[in-house]
């Protein structure tokens, strides 16, 4: 039995009633932002629904292996020339996070709004949102089950993929019993798990330790040593041949750092803007900080985008840590 029959009701209804619909998530996605994606598509296909799956830019290519993941719409290549009412958006925080996939929202558009972070705004005309999930993929999970539709092998490697990626291999603290009774029903259903944690969380491309190589050079840390912090930019995703896909996990290296209570990330997107990734070993809600720069997330993980300089934004986010410690 679920814990939120009501939420999961309402949006069953949703998808029930409608048809036609575009599912979108937010901007670089994630392992748990494309398999929510792919998880909402098989379910539509299974409830014999219209629609169409985009993301603001690619999906990341180690994630080929997944179910339809080649039917992920790339909109900066791929344009779309229909607007959709239908909207359903998976593992975005808030509305902004979706991207530029918003020019394909039609003007009177219903959002059903599913996701698992506590910073969500609660956008939109329908709401499916649990903070106490690990993953959005959890929460399509007791979705798919409360609609009792029999899962494939395909979408259970697709659904361990989002729980696999965001608990980290099922080790941050967001690993609840729930999370494992959950890998525990995929793996029945032929997963294989030991594959897949090689492919997404050991396996490393060469520009990928290259641009690891060179954000560790840059590593600083506080006069205390309880933040520590690299950053990223433009001329050293070019030096290396990095992509955007090859930075994550780069934040756990300061975070891991023993004393340390929050690791950072900065990354320059352009001469003025630059992404904070932040993590925290958790006394600090850096969910809280990340939010008040516009951004969000989860109190153990999170991020914003800010506008500035480098050296001025880290000055800022670096003085804000050291109030909530
Ligand atoms: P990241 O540092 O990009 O790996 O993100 C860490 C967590 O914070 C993930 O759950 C993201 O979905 C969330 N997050 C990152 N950037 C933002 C943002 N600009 N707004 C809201 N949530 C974000
Ligand atoms: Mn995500
Ligand atoms: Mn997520």
């Amino acid at each position: 039995m679920q814990t939120y029959p009501q939420e999961l009701q309402n949006a069953l209804a949703f998808l029930k009633e409608h048809d036609d619909f575009l599912i979108v998530s937010h901007v670089q996605p994630d392992g748990d932002a494309v398999s929510s994606t792919l998880a909402v598509g098989w379910l539509l296909s299974c409830l014999g629904k219209n629609y169409v799956m985009v993301n603001e830019g690619p999906i990341p290519r180690r994630m080929s292996y997944l179910w339809h993941s080649d039917q992920v719409l790339d909109l900066s290549k791929n344009p779309l020339d229909t607007k959709y009412r239908n909207v359903i958006c998976v593992d975005c925080a808030d509305f902004q996070r979706v991207g530029k996939t918003q020019q394909d929202f039609s003007e009177d558009a219903r959002i059903l709004n599913i996701d698992h972070h506590p910073t969500n705004d609660g956008y939109g005309e329908v709401q499916l949102i649990v903070p106490e999930a690990a993953a959005t993929a959890e929460i399509l999970l007791d979705l798919i089950e409360y609609a009792e539709i029999p899962l494939t092998t395909d979408i259970a490697t697709a659904l361990y993929t989002g729980l696999l990626t965001d608990t980290g291999g099922f080790r941050y603290s967001n690993t609840s019993p729930k999370v494992m009774a959950q890998a525990s029903r995929l793996l029945g259903f032929g997963v294989d798990g030991p594959g897949l944690s090689e492919l997404l969380l050991e396996q490393i491309t060469y520009p990928q330790l290259q641009i690891l190589t060179k954000a560790l050079t840059k590593l600083q840390m506080s006069e205390d040593g309880l933040i520590s912090w690299v950053s990223i930019t433009p001329e050293d995703m070019a030096e290396t041949g990095a992509i955007n896909e090859d930075l994550e996990g780069i934040v756990n290296y300061p975070r891991n750092v023993q004393g340390v209570e929050v690791g950072m990330l900065f990354k320059v997107i352009h001469d003025n803007a630059v992404k904070v990734s932040m993590r925290s070993a958790g006394k600090v809600d850096v969910a809280a900080i990340c939010h008040s720069f516009g951004g969000g997330g989860h109190v153990r993980a999170a991020g914003a985008r800010i506008e500035g300089q480098l050296e001025e934004i880290i000055q800022l986010v670096v003085e804000r840590v050291k109030e909530q410690l």
